[in-house]
């Protein structure tokens, strides 16, 4: 399956741990040229060695702290040097950014928060779109733009999470503007809304606290990272999907059905 990857070139941002770097997996076992991505180096060597073993074409590390814009840019440069152009986006990285209530929130943790995963989307998909551009052109197929949105982005979030869920929600629907902007280009946005998956992301959380969240969940148990990555190949695969754009996949586990 997805035979049509091998040898593409997929920049996946926030990808030295979780979701990830198990796409990023996935990615690696199909032949493509993987660009990783990471604000901090720890893990990312790991990470290309074990991608160069699974079969990856070529695998580069960019260290970039995607919440600042200049760093967005450098990043797209960096990974289309290496390859010479990109083929598929996949903006994953983002997070929590901490949790306050309303009367709490001030300037600084609202920023953090969207520029964490507002801003993050928002200029990597900006300065990734010529050479999205061209590769649709050059390929006569469909480019693609993967971002990884939440299942919070539907409901709302938990307490003190409010940002964090608008800000999903946020990113959820800027791709429907985006599709009305660039299908012309050939280029398709499609957003994977995990639910609770065992990640770091949960790492704050006590035991009890993770067993009354599995507990909301129709099949009783957190994903695993394995259980996403598969989606994310789906969506950047012409030959899986290329009329498929401005949707949104829940892998949730039946957490909600909406
Ligand atoms: P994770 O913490 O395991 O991985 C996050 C990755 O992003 C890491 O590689 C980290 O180094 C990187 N990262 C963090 N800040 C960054 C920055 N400023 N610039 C560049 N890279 C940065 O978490 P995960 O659960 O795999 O999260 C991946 C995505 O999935 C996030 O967008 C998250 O909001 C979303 N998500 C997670 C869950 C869940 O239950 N785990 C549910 C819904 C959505």
């Amino acid at each position: 399956m997805f035979e049509d990857l091998k040898g593409k070139r997929v920049l996946i941002t926030g990808s030295t741990a979780g979701m990830g770097l198990a796409t990023a997996r996935e990615f690696a076992k199909h032949g493509a040229k993987i660009g990783i991505n990471s604000h901090i180096t720890d893990g990312a060597e790991q990470a290309v060695a074990e991608l160069q073993e699974l079969g990856a074409q070529g695998v580069v590390f960019i260290q970039a702290n995607l919440m600042k814009t200049a760093e967005c840019e450098r990043c797209v440069s960096e990974f289309v040097a290496e390859f010479g152009g990109m083929d598929v986006l996949i903006n994953n990285a983002g997070g929590l950014g901490g949790r306050e209530g309303l009367e709490n929130i001030d300037d600084e943790f609202y920023d953090r928060v969207m520029d964490l995963n507002g801003r993050s989307v928002l200029m990597m998909t900006k300065y990734s779109i010529p050479h999205l551009r061209q590769s649709a052109k050059e390929s006569g197929e469909t480019a693609a733009v993967v971002g990884t949105g939440s299942i919070a982005a539907r409901e709302g979030g938990g307490v003190g999470a409010g940002i964090y869920a608008a800000s999903k929600a946020w990113l959820h629907d800027i791709h429907r503007n985006w599709v009305k902007e660039f299908t012309k280009d050939n280029i398709r946005f499609n957003i994977v809304a995990p639910g609770t998956i065992d990640t770091a992301f949960h790492d704050g959380k006590s035991d009890e606290l993770k067993a009354n969240i599995a507990s909301t969940i129709a099949m009783g148990r957190f994903g695993k990272i394995e259980e996403v990555a598969p989606t994310f190949l789906f969506f950047s695969s012409h030959q899986y999907s290329g009329y498929i754009t401005g949707q949104i996949l829940d892998v949730n586990g039946g957490q909600m059905c909406p």
